[in-house]
This record gives C-alpha cells, structure tokens and sequence, in this order.
C-alpha cells in the first residue's frame, strides 16, 4: 500500500507500491524506464522504475521512450493476463494499461549498464557516480546507511545526549595524523585545520555543562586510502560527563546494537569485553574476529632453555589449524613469506600425524617440546601446528596476522562478533627523539591503579581507553578523559610535550579545564565501517555516496584540481606546481 508521502504534485504513488489492491485504479507513477518492448506497431510495454521497484507500462501504439528516459504515466491498474505473471517482481501480478506516457526528459545511452549483475570498472561506476547510485544495490546500501543513523540517533536521543554541531573549520586535533588545511584569505599565511575528530570540541561541550553530547561527524584525516578507510569519514562522536567507562560502553552498546537491529532484523547478544593484554595473548591483535576460535597458545616456558635455535626467543607461540596436515609444501612456503614480511625471522610449522610430528625440525626437539606441540589447543591427528618465535610484540603480529589469513571470511560474513577490547596501554612505543607515543590521544586517563607508574615505569600504564571491534575490524575507540591538571603535565612530560608546546596546541582546552572541568569520557566510532559490514561490502566506497579512489581522487568531479591565479592572490599562496 502506498505511504501517504509518496504522492506529490507529479506522481500518485511509487511504482513498487502499485499492487493488485489498487485494480481498476486510475493512477500516476514517474521513473526511469528501465527496458521497452515492442509488439508490432500496436503494443509498447514499458518497464518504470524508481527507488522501490519496477513496474510495467502497456501503452497501445507507439512510444519514443527509450532506456533511462524520465517519464511520468497514467493509467490503470490491472492484472497481468493469465501467463504473463512475473514472480521475480514485486510488482509481477499487475501492470498499467491503457497508459499515456509523458516524457519528463530524455537520456542518452548510459556509459555502462545498470545491472548489478554485470561487473563494471569500478572506474567508470566513481566517474558516473550519479548513475551508479541509480542501481539496486547502491541503493540498498545508501538506505542502510540512512537507516543505521536514523536508529543511532534515536538510541542516543533516548538516552539524553544531545546533538551539537560543531565546527569544520578548526584548528589542529590531538590524533596524531596528517591534516587537510585551508588556508585563510582574511588571515594571510595562517590557516584553518579540517578536525580529525571533534575531540576538543567535545570536551569544551563537557565544561560547557552539555552533560551528554553527540554528533554524526565528518572527520577528515590525510592519510593513505584503504579499503577500510578515506580522506574523510563519518564517526558517531559522543562524550558524557560524570561518567564511568561502563557508562559510556553501554550507552555505545546500546546505539550499535540498535542500529543492528533495525537493519537485521536480529538484536545481537551482549557485547563481551576482553582486555587488551588477553586480546594480544589469545589472538595476536588488538582487533580480534571472533567468528572463529583458533587461540594462540603460548609455549614461551617450554621452550624456555631449549636447545633447538630456531626456538631461542624470549616467546614462543603456536596456533593450530584444523584439518591443516593437508596444507601443500608451496601453501607452506607462501605463509612463510607472509610471516617474514610481517618480520618474522621464519615460519615453524608441524603436521600432526598418527607417528608423531612431521616437520623439518621434528628431530630436534625434545619428549617435553613435542609433547607441548603436539597438544595445542587439542590438536588431533590431521592437524597442523605453526610456532613463531620472536620477541612478545613480533610473535603476536606474525601469529595473529596467520590466524586471519587461514580463518578469514568476508567482513560481513554472519553471525557479527562484537567485542570490547579494555586497558589499552597509555603509551605505544617511542619515537625518534625518544619521547612516548600516545596510544590513543594525550588526554587519555590513566588506569587508576597504574598511576604511581607514570613516574617509574610509564610503558608499563594502562589507559581508560577502550575499543569496539566487530568481526576483526577495529570500528572505533573512546577513553575517560583527563580532567586533573597535574595528571594532564605529567602524560605531557611523558609525551615529551612541552608547557609551551601544549599551551600552543590545545591551550584553549588546557585553559577551558581551569575553569570547572567534570570528570568525562567519551567514544567515536566509524559509521562507515559499520554500515560496510551490515551491507556486507568489504570496501566502505560501497557505502559512501560519493568516495575518493585509492590514490584520494573524485574522478566525478575531477577533484583535487588546480585553481586559479586569482583565488591562489586572494589566499596569498605560492605553489610550486600547477596554477
Ligand atoms: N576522538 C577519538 C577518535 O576519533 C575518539 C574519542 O576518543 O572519543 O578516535
């Protein structure tokens, strides 16, 4: 049945609303004519179509509509003779006869067909992006899309937070990746940062007494196009005060697990948690997929004082592939590389027969190290069995990149696993000048009951910070904030960010805090990941109306492209390329 909205001034109704309740009707639909047919001088059938089905058209005579045209057609609304009933449309019992057509606007041949089973160069799908769109399955995907936002932002509304838009035209953010600038014409020589993430914002809006803050937000970051990541992207940003990290974990839950339902049908379970360090231990990766088991286990005791050299490393890690025994010598060798490029100085690998294990490196090792190899994770016979020995991080890295490639299934592959990784630690490496990196970014809180370690042992801290991942895609990260000033100097010190340096980078914020911060916390995630995985897309250029290819171009509208030597005056630039 038709909504009341379809009707407008044109049209009466959607074509996929025209049903065998309507016989005898006389109504309007407009679209785009998919195929027509001819019978002869006397018959023309017509296949119309919009965004929600097709619907076919009988005009007696002749008609000069052809593929893609737009028109508009009245007629009535009868069933289809006897025979001719198309069970594959929606719309397959009924058609319009004694139609009129009006042509709206005429088309020429379209560059590529709108079929979604033809497989068109993703190339000419960007540069005609605008017809593309046209077909089912962009369609689909950008209706997900608009159905996962409206449920996010109903759950988020229902749990008090209140949307704020904030602005795009800002200054630097904390999260520590290249940014798009524009430069300012009233400002020579200064410029405007296109934010990462409306992180400062947010916690502005927390001193600002917003309480509970969120935003479907564009964040733009330059970096290296993947397929699970663009120039910019859209993130459910929200931040609370007087909260916990369960607080905030559950009010994400809620919104995701929403936005799940709504688009399958399903509400998924609770969302687990693990912390980061079990996450590491079990599946080599920070972002685990659960869909699959395949734990890591750690043999680093048994191999403790071995005497086999390739097992001389501070950790030893085995993962077991069912069934693996099977796997080809030149399967072998392939992971093998894998393993290396990843790193990994080698790749041991031990085939679980019914006489013991069969590998190169079988006769080296002793009762205890077979015995140990032979039982992970209950290896049967049939079995194959992979070690890597390296130090904690490398072995992890290599074992957990392994179990992926011989798990894998596609991104949105069912059922979804959802899981929150905690305890992030505060610092992730060092750089050049010897200085700690931010895990996350330098207003992350410390653990609690780490923060005597800040001084001693800094590597050693947790963070209140938290990720959400589904099916091994990290979809997005939070953390409580700190909102004390001499815990904020001493990660800073830590960061090797001097006063002067924060007081130029995010002095407003610093400055902000001195004038009555609540404690709060807050999460962001990415809703084109999200949405890519509910549509089932391994690239998220499937969910976005209009992305950028790899190399970060909009072959549509031909951007980025040169301006002209008046704009370049006006906004006192020099180039050394282009104009
Ligand atoms: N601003 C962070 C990000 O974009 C998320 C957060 O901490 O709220 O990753």
């Amino acid at each position: 049945m038709p909504t009341d909205y379809e009707a407008t001034s044109l049209r009466d109704l959607l074509c996929g609303s025209v049903s065998t309740s309507l016989i005898g009707q006389t109504v309007t639909v407009c679209g785009w004519v998919a195929k027509r047919r001819e019978h002869g001088e006397h018959l023309a059938f017509l296949d119309v179509r919009d965004h929600t089905g097709i619907l076919q058209v009988v005009v007696d005579g002749t008609v000069d509509a052809r593929s893609e045209y737009v028109v508009r057609v009245t007629g009535t609304v009868s069933h289809r003779p006897e025979g001719t009933v198309n069970d594959r449309l929606a719309t397959g019992e009924v058609e319009l006869t004694e139609c009129t057509v009006e042509i709206l606007a005429s088309a020429e041949a379209l560059p590529f067909q709108l079929d979604d089973r033809i497989d068109t160069d993703e190339q000419v799908r960007l540069r005609y992006r605008f017809l593309d769109v046209r077909r089912d399955a962009m369609q689909r995907n950008l209706r997900l899309r608009a159905a996962v936002n409206r449920s996010l932002r109903a759950a988020m509304d229902e749990q008090g937070f209140c949307e704020v838009e904030t602005p795009l035209l800002w200054a630097p953010t904390p999260e520590g990746a290249r940014e798009f600038v524009v430069p300012s014409r009233l400002h020579p020589g200064e410029f405007y940062v296109l934010p990462q993430s409306p992180q400062i914002a947010k916690q502005l809006l927390m001193v600002g007494g917003f309480d509970r803050y969120y935003q479907i937000a564009r964040c733009l970051r330059d970096e290296d196009l993947r397929a699970d990541r663009q120039f910019e992207f859209t993130q459910l940003d929200m931040e609370a005060s007087f909260v916990t990290q369960d607080d905030v974990m559950a009010f994400v839950s809620r919104a995701v697990l929403d936005a799940a339902e709504a688009v399958t049908g399903v509400r998924p379970g609770p969302i687990e948690s693990m912390t980061w360090t079990a996450a590491l231990d079990l599946y080599g990766t920070d972002k685990p997929d659960l869909r699959f088991g395949m734990q890591l286990c750690d043999l680093s005791e048994v191999f403790a004082a071995t005497d086999v050299k390739a097992f001389g490393a501070p950790t030893v890690k085995a993962l077991r592939l069912a069934g693996g025994a099977e796997l080809s010598r030149s399967r072998l060798d392939q992971l093998t590389d894998a393993a290396k490029e990843l790193g990994a100085k080698g790749l041991a690998w031990f085939r679980i027969t019914s006489d013991g294990l069969d590998s190169p490196l079988a006769r080296f090792l002793n009762d205890t190290e077979s015995q140990a190899i032979s039982n992970v994770d209950g290896a049967e016979v049939g079995d194959m069995v992979f070690c890597v020995a390296d130090e904690y991080a490398a072995a992890c890295k290599v074992l957990g990149a392994l179990r992926v490639t011989l798990g894998s299934r596609p991104v949105g592959e069912g059922p979804h696993h959802y899981v929150w990784v905690t305890e992030f630690p505060l610092f992730e490496g060092i750089d050049d000048d010897g200085n700690l990196l931010a895990a996350h970014h330098p207003f992350t809180m410390p653990h609690p009951d780490d923060l005597e370690l800040l001084s001693s042992d800094p590597v050693k801290v947790r963070s209140q910070a938290y990720d959400l991942v589904l099916n091994g895609w990290e979809l997005g990260s939070g953390s409580v904030r700190i909102h004390r000033a001499d815990i904020q100097s001493q990660v800073f010190s830590a960061l090797g960010i001097s006063d002067e340096e924060a007081e130029n980078r995010f002095g407003f914020l610093l400055g902000a805090f001195k004038y009555g911060a609540p404690p709060h916390a807050g999460f962001a995630f990415g809703i084109d990941r999200l949405v890519a995985i509910f549509a089932g897309e391994e690239n998220i250029r499937e969910v976005i109306a209009f992305p950028k290819t790899q190399s970060g171009s909009d072959l549509m509208t031909g951007a980025p492209k040169s301006i002209t030597a008046r704009q370049i005056r006006d906004l006192h630039l020099k180039t050394t390329k282009g104009s």
